[in-house]
């Protein structure tokens, strides 16, 4: 038995990695154990891996094998790697790390309590990928929250597009919906605790659906919770998204005015390569559909430049797309070859110099979008959560707009937790500086 000990987690990757790292904090804490920032302190130490391109994948390896030091330092530290690394790679962390106690994958993360209470080490259990139509195999648990007012809820795991570079179907499965009524019940129970603003996450969430509950029946039930004020989901896909949500961002008061919706690449020819299912046809117009219809809507995306086979003419045509869909926020990845995927196979034929020139080229591009975005605001009064203290400045205190758009504003902690409204006063590519004005009855969104 270790009650009493303390825990230290690293996570890498996405936010159900996050999420997925607050359920097993929960677990411990609920059954003794205390949660450290301090890895030296730390009487376990769980890396939460992602493995969807090869810098997080070698990150979560070269944070694994600095621990062996400190398991020398100190041997009754209990090492545990979970996630989607071993899901993949479990046979060569056992014979490469031996320093390493526990290896769980992404479908058991949440037997971590038992695993660490078990006497015998090392002690691996990873379950097949290929579950079909098992259902959703991790429970209900409380999370341990990163922030108390806005909490992830996976209401999806896995995946079954198989886009050509992604190894996300292989490592996590077939998609499965979390039942609603424990979507309903997590949600409650969130509210309980305080929390303001939920984010319903899934590799997929457009194409959610729990015998026939769809994404925008289930934005309405979560939107009924009382004390839940903001809604979000996460992540949409192009050949997923439709009117329906749209129809739900419109008409859900809650629901918020923010889509990421990943285009990954502007170019008919690569969508195709990359077995995206739509065309940058297709996606420009659901993205001009989904702006006429709630013009205040903030639109994020992912793009992956460097595919291979991408020409010159190809990564124009990425940067067309983007001067026609404007973007207010966006990720921008150099393509990395996978193990697993068909795109493993494909000659990786655009130089890593070319990669890094169209990445700057795009990043430049959308960086002035969301300039000009932010711009578009100043002067204009915005609905923010205050969610703490600046981590760069105690002086000040950051919030998000509706829109997902990062706002400062001066300390008065008893705003923390509260939606205030802000009036913008100076406005940067990736954040704005704001007032708090007055609660006014009835503000206008923009
Ligand atoms: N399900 C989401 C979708 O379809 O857009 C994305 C999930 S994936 C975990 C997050 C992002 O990682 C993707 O949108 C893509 O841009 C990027 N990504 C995935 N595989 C990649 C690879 N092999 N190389 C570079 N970027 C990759
Ligand atoms: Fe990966 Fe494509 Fe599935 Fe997204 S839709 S998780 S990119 S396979």
């Amino acid at each position: 038995m270790m009650k009493g000990k303390r825990f230290f987690v690293k996570t890498f990757g996405c936010q159900m990695n996050v999420n997925d790292s607050e359920k097993m904090a929960g677990i411990l804490t609920s059954a003794g154990y205390e949660k450290t920032e301090n890895l030296k302190e730390a009487d376990i130490v769980i890396v939460n891996t992602c493995s969807v391109r090869a810098k997080p994948d070698n990150k979560a390896y070269s944070f694994i094998g600095e621990l062996k030091k400190l398991k020398k330092e100190k041997p009754e530290l209990v090492i545990a790697v979970t996630g989607c690394v071993p899901q993949r790679d479990w046979k060569f962390i056992l014979d490469r790390y031996p320093h390493v106690d526990i290896i769980l994958g992404t479908f058991n993360f949440h037997k971590i309590l038992d695993f660490i209470e078990a006497l015998e080490r090392p002690s691996v259990e990873i379950l097949d990928t290929f579950l079909e139509n098992e259902g959703e195999v991790v429970p209900s648990i409380e999370p341990l929250l990163t922030n108390p007012f806005v909490a992830y809820v996976t209401v999806q795991r896995g995946c079954n597009r198989f886009c050509t570079y992604c190894i996300v179907p292989y490592v996590r499965g077939r998609e499965r919906s979390v039942p609603p009524e424990n979507v309903v019940d997590e949600v409650k129970r969130l509210a309980e605790k305080g929390v303001k603003e939920v984010h319903l996450l899934g590799q997929n969430v457009d194409f959610y659906d729990y015998n026939g509950v769809r994404l925008p029946d289930l934005l309405y039930m979560v939107s009924q919770v009382e004390g839940i004020e903001r809604v979000r989901f996460t992540t949409s896909h192009p050949a997923g998204f439709d009117i329906s949500i749209i129809k739900a961002i419109k008409e859900i008061p809650k629901v918020c005015e923010y889509v990421h919706l990943p285009p990954q690449s502007g170019s008919n020819k690569i969508l195709e390569k990359m077995n995206r299912g739509y065309t940058r046809e297709e996606y420009i117009e659901k993205v001009l559909m989904l702006k006429e219809e709630v013009p205040s809507v903030a639109l994020s995306g992912d793009f992956i430049v460097g595919f291979p086979g991408e020409t010159v003419e190809d990564f124009e045509q990425t940067l067309s797309l983007v001067e026609t869909c404007v973007f207010d926020q966006a990720f921008v990845f150099e393509y990395s070859p996978r193990p697993l995927t068909r795109a493993f196979s494909f000659e990786d034929d655009v130089p890593k110099k070319e990669k890094n020139r169209r990445l700057t080229e795009l990043n430049n591009l959308l960086k002035r979008q969301a300039e000009e975005r932010n711009l578009a605001l100043l002067g204009s009064v915005q609905e923010i959560l205050v969610e703490g203290l600046s981590p760069s400045n105690s002086e000040k205190m950051i919030g998000r707009t509706r829109n997902n758009k990062i706002v400062i504003v001066d300390r008065n902690d008893s705003l923390i937790g509260n939606l205030v409204n802000v009036e913008i006063e100076e406005a940067t590519p990736f954040y704005m500086r704001g007032k708090v004005i007055k609660q006014l009855a009835g503000v206008e969104r923009w």
